[in-house]
C-alpha cells in the first residue's frame, strides 16, 4: 500500500510475494489483521473528567442525576485535561472519527488540534426548556449541528423544530436505552414515576411510543442515528424503517449499557435479521470502563469478525457523513491503519487478549 505522506490519502494498494518483501528495505511486519481506523459513532468526550466517578450498576436514573451534580463540581482546566487524554487514547487505539455529543464548548479546543475528525451534536435537553438558543451558540464550531437528546427529555414544539430543521447532518438521538422510555408513553414504569415525583409534565405522550414520536417529528429524508436500542422490538424497527427514506443507523454501546444498567446487548440479533445498519459507540467515559472500540466489539460473541469490523468502520463513517474518506482501506480514502493482534485466525474471532494499535 502506498500512502501520500502529506494528505494521508491511499494512492495504491499492491500485492507482494514474500521474496520481494525480503529484498525490500524498511518493511515492517505485524502479526494480526489490518483494518481501517475505527469510527466511534457515539461518545460524550466532555464527560471525560468523570471517568470512574460514578459507580457501575447505579441504574439509569441515578446515573443521569450524578452526571449533572459531578460535572458542576469540576474546573474547566480539569475537564479540558481529561478530554485531551481521552482524545489521545482514542487516536492511539485507532479511532479516526467520533460522533460526539456536546452540551457546552469545553471539548472544542481539543478537537481543533486533534488528528481525529469530530462531528459534534449540540444536544437540546430539558423538559423545562422551550428554546434551543444556548445550543445554537455552539453551532459556530466546525461540523456541529443540533439534535434532541431523546424522545423523553424535550417537549413537543422544540423537539419537532430541531428535528425538522433544514440540515444535512444526521440527528443523533438516545433511543430506548431504558425500559422506562417506552413505558412513559403508557403512563407507567420507573421514568413515569420519577417524573411524577419531581413534577415534570410531558406534552408529547399522545404519540404513544418513542418510535411513533420520531416518525411524526423527523422528516423521512433526514438521516438519523438511534443510540442504544436496548429495548426495541420488531414493531419498533418496522415503524422506523417504514417511515425513513434516508438511512437509519442503529448505534450500539454495549459496555455502557452493562456499566449503567447491567444489561447485555440483547437487540443485536433482531437488528441483524432486519439488515439494519449497525454502528458502534463507546458512550461517555463516565459510563464505561474505557473508550476502547475493540472492547465494545468483544461483547458480540458469535458475530463474524468481518461484520463486526464493518460496524466499527464503514457503517460509522457513513453515519457521520465521512464515508467518502474514512471507514475502508481503498484507493482515494484517508483512513488510518490499525493492527488488531490476538485474533483467533481459524475461527476469525477476537480473543480476550486482542488489542488494537494504530500504525498509520
Ligand atoms: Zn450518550
Amino acid at each position: 500500500m502506498s500512502v501520500d505522506a502529506q494528505t494521508r490519502e491511499i494512492v495504491a494498494i499492491d500485492r507482494y510475494e514474500q521474496q520481494q518483501l525480503d529484498s525490500m528495505a524498511g518493511v515492517e511486519f505485524y502479526a494480526g489483521i489490518l483494518t481501517a481506523g475505527f469510527i466511534n459513532a457515539h461518545c460524550h468526550t466532555e464527560l471525560a473528567a468523570l471517568h470512574g466517578a460514578i459507580p457501575a450498576g447505579c441504574g439509569f436514573a441515578a446515573f443521569g442525576g450524578a452526571v449533572g451534580r459531578l460535572r458542576a463540581a469540576l474546573s474547566e482546566q480539569e475537564r479540558v485535561r481529561a478530554i485531551r487524554e481521552a482524545d489521545k487514547t482514542m487516536y492511539d487505539e485507532g479511532v479516526d472519527a467520533v460522533g460526539d455529543i456536546v452540551n457546552d464548548d469545553s471539548s472544542f479546543a481539543v478537537k481543533r488540534e486533534s488528528p481525529i475528525r469530530y462531528r459534534s451534536f449540540a444536544e437540546v435537553f430539558g423538559l423545562r426548556t422551550d428554546n434551543e438558543e444556548q445550543c445554537r451558540a455552539l453551532l459556530a464550531h466546525p461540523e456541529t449541528s443540533l439534535t434532541p437528546h431523546s424522545t423523553y427529555s424535550v417537549q413537543d414544539a422544540l423537539f419537532g423544530r430541531v428535528c425538522a430543521e433544514l440540515c444535512t447532518a444526521p440527528l443523533s438521538i438516545h433511543f430506548m436505552e431504558s425500559e422506562g422510555e417506552g413505558q412513559l408513553f403508557r403512563g407507567e414504569g420507573a421514568m413515569h414515576k420519577w417524573y411524577e415525583e419531581v413534577g415534570f409534565s410531558c406534552d408529547f405522550l399522545h404519540y404513544g411510543s418513542p418510535a411513533r414520536r420520531i416518525v411524526a417529528s423527523v422528516p423521512s429524508e433526514r438521516s438519523v442515528m438511534l443510540v442504544h436500542n436496548c429495548h426495541i422490538t420488531q414493531q419498533v424497527i418496522d415503524t422506523i424503517l417504514g417511515h425513513f427514506t434516508a438511512p437509519v443507523y442503529w448505534v450500539l454501546c454495549p459496555r455502557s449499557n452493562r456499566y449503567i444498567s447491567g444489561i447485555a446487548p440483547q437487540s443485536v440479533e433482531l437488528l441483524r435479521r432486519n439488515g439494519c445498519n449497525i454502528c458502534i459507540g463507546t458512550d461517555s467515559p463516565a459510563s464505561n470502563y474505557s473508550l476502547s472500540m475493540l472492547e465494545e466489539l468483544k461483547c458480540f460473541q458469535g458475530v463474524p469478525l468481518e461484520e463486526l469490523l464493518r460496524w466499527a468502520t464503514c457503517n460509522g463513517a457513513d453515519a457521520l457523513g465521512y464515508g467518502d474518506t474514512l471507514g475502508e482501506i481503498a484507493v482515494g480514502r484517508k483512513c488510518g491503519l490499525v493492527v488488531i493482534s490476538g485474533v483467533d485466525i481459524d475461527s476469525m474471532s477476537l480473543t480476550d487478549r486482542a488489542t488494537a494499535r494504530r500504525i498509520l
